[in-house]
């Protein structure tokens, strides 16, 4: 069953007549289970959704073993819930929109003071019109003379005490998803799907016999994306607008009812709506009730730091 992490809460010492913020170290749990999502941020690119934009997290055994992109916020919300940077085993990243990577250098920052010595694998798309690919995004950060943080330009070739990240790029072929990651512990694969002119890729995880799917922005009509999803146990789904929504956004976004076509044409488990910002959030209803049109399996509007086991 979803649950809703427990948050830092303010308490008031009527006594003192004083406000004391208290934050108890019990707030902060791992997400539990053998397998287990969580959703770091639940929103979109806007703030008035008063959300963490994109950040998702794999957790296995209570360790943190994937993260899948680094929008505002998540570098706050990756330490509410306790999630350590050593214990990753990769960086997934959906696309290069600011609400998807603009805490990648914060939360690689933060890595500096943890025990990690490993290498860290960094997957991302390649580059298409005016976004760079992966590899570029990076050396535009780290490089050590025109970098924006040149000053931790160990990050690209492990100096200064600093992990080396081990930059792949996947290529935006529509039609084959494509292997991105593996270990001893689980399996990545990606494949590029349609987020109007922006390279950007759908992810599927497996694990011990489960398929966790993170779709990235998407407009949903990739089928290659439903077929490499095929029976997924969760999928990760952007829920960012109405379904009247203008044409420039229904190519950058799936509407209600495309969100239930693909959910039901890839058979999924669970759908957890997430990326949701203020504009698909104020029609909840009627968006729900267009998903179910389609879709009749457990739909959960994620928040941030929902956890699904
Ligand atoms: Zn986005």
């Amino acid at each position: 069953m979803p649950r809703r992490r427990a948050r830092p809460r303010s308490l008031l010492s009527t006594a003192a007549g004083l406000l004391v913020l208290a934050v108890p170290l019990e707030a902060f749990a791992e997400c539990p289970g053998p397998v287990a999502v969580q959703v770091l941020g639940s929103g979109g690119p806007d703030t008035n959704d008063a959300r963490a934009s994109s950040g998702y997290l794999v957790w296995l055994d209570g360790e943190a073993r994937l993260l899948v992109d680094a929008g505002g916020g998540v570098f706050l919300r990756f330490g509410e819930a306790r999630a350590r940077f050593e214990s990753l085993d990769a960086v997934a990243i959906t696309h290069l929109h600011a609400d998807h990577v603009s805490d990648l250098p914060a939360l690689l920052k933060s890595g500096f003071f943890s025990e990690r010595k490993r290498p860290l694998p960094m997957i991302g798309p390649s580059g298409g019109g005016v976004f760079p690919g992966m590899k570029e995004f990076m050396r535009a950060l780290f490089d050590p003379k025109r970098g924006a943080f040149r000053y931790l330009s160990g990050y690209l070739d492990g100096s200064g005490g600093m992990v080396r990240a081990e930059i792949s790029e996947i290529n935006m072929d529509v039609k084959a998803p494509k292997s991105a990651f593996g270990n001893d512990r689980f399996k990545l694969t990606a494949v590029g799907v349609k987020h109007g002119l922006v390279p950007a890729l759908g992810y599927l995880v497996e694990v011990r016999g489960r398929r966790i799917a993170f779709a990235g922005d998407q407009n949903g009509d990739n089928p290659a994306f439903a077929a490499m999803i095929k029976d997924a146990d969760i999928l990760v789904m952007d829920h960012a607008v109405p379904e009247m929504a203008d044409p420039a956004s229904r190519r950058l976004h799936a509407r209600p009812s495309e969100i239930g076509v693909l959910a039901a044409l890839a058979g999924v488990k669970q759908l957890v709506l997430s990326h949701n910002m203020a504009r698909s959030l104020g029609p909840l209803q009627e968006n729900l009730a267009l998903i179910r049109q389609h879709y009749d399996g457990p739909i959960n509007v994620s928040e941030d730091l929902t956890c699904i086991g």
